[in-house]
């Protein structure tokens, strides 16, 4: 005879289940866990789910997932790590990076298009966006405000993506109330274009990027940290800035340990090539200042970028010099 339901569901659960001491715990339930921050004028990041969802509390977190991965696919290699914290560091900093896979954050976002088509170029996550060809745009634009408005960056060495120095206030306020009056009108036509009976997918064609669009993604902890390690970087634009930065402040309250190893290991790293190597380890064998130290490259933008990181290493050539000096009167 078959047994009863019940009794066959009893015989697949999982043995560890019946070990525990305290119930799972749902993350997202968790009252001290943020999940929505505000961005730009009118946008906003939210955390919708997490996987895995439901955690032990004993453990740490979410980021269990991490570590039970690792352990299954390393094996006893990782019997001399003793803690999930250590191993969970050790993973990061050794570009172990798919056991990061195994937990998996859903956003919904709401940005300016011009921010969410950068935004989509990221290919390993998965996107839903809102379609303006089913709902009516909405009189919501992007704003910027005054101290937002920069510079075009020039010079054969600027990185001409970037604007990067402020203008004076004038030209800010100005530009500021150009970008909202332009998307005033663009608007006041496209409601225009549908009261004719014109379709919302060809009446939105006058719709500019300053539009906001709301849009949902789903993307894993490996690359997620890809993403916020591109578009927190000084050359990204400001506007998509601030949403990794605002991701970034949820992750702490949601991943804090594989969030710290990001930052220790990824985000304040630095990649040295082998010309900069080689200069470090010759001014440490002759003897000459760090600060000073010179790539054997005839490239100037090469070059340069050398420059800034010796200047973020070991400080400008002139202020090591005074310190110098300074220890020597001492
Ligand atoms: C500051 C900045 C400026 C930029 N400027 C420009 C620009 O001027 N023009 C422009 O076109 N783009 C520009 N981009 C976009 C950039 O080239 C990338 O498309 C974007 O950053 C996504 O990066 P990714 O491909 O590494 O990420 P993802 O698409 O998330 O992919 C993550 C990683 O997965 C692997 N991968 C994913 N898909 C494939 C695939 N099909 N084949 C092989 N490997 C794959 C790669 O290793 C990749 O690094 C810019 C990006 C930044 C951050």
């Amino acid at each position: 005879m078959n047994a009863p339901a019940s009794t066959t569901n009893s015989l697949v659960m999982n043995p560890s289940a019946a070990l525990r001491s305290q119930p799972l715990r749902d993350v997202l339930s968790a009252t001290s866990v943020c999940l929505r921050k505000d961005v730009l004028n009118r946008g906003f990041v939210e955390v919708i789910d997490i996987m895995p969802r439901l955690v032990d509390p004993s453990r740490i977190g979410v980021e269990a997932a991490i570590v039970d991965a690792a352990r299954v696919s390393y094996g006893g290699g990782t019997s001399r790590i003793s803690t999930d914290r250590d191993l969970l560091r050790y993973l990061l900093r050794h570009y172990h990076t798919t056991p990061f896979e195994k937990v998996a954050l859903t956003f919904r976002v709401r940005a300016p298009l011009f921010v969410a088509r950068q935004w989509m170029r990221h290919r390993t996550g998965s996107f839903n966006e809102e379609s303006a060809r089913y709902s009516e745009v909405v009189d919501e634009a992007y704003a910027p405000a005054p101290a937002e408005i920069k510079a075009q960056a020039s010079g054969p060495l600027a990185n001409r993506q970037v604007g990067d120095t402020l203008l004076g206030a004038e030209v800010c306020e100005a530009a500021s109330a150009a970008v909202s009056n332009l998307w005033a009108v663009a608007h006041k036509i496209y409601l225009s274009l549908l009261a004719q009976g014109v379709a919302r997918e060809m009446a939105r064609t006058v719709i500019p990027v300053s539009m906001y669009t709301t849009f949902v993604w789903k993307v894993d902890l490996w690359n997620l940290f890809h993403f916020l390690n591109l578009r927190m970087a000084p050359h990204a634009q400001e506007q998509i800035r601030v949403y990794g930065q605002a991701i970034h402040a949820l992750l702490q309250g949601i991943a804090p340990e594989a969030c710290s190893a990001f930052d220790d290991y990824i985000q304040s790293s630095m990649r040295l090539t082998r010309l900069e190597t080689e200069a470090i380890r010759a001014a440490c064998a002759s003897g000459a200042p760090l600060t000073t130290a010179e790539i054997s490259s005839k490239n100037r933008r090469e070059r340069s970028e050398w420059h800034a990181k010796r200047v973020y290493l070991f400080g400008p050539a002139e202020a090591q010099a005074d310190q110098q000096e300074k220890e020597y009167k001492e």
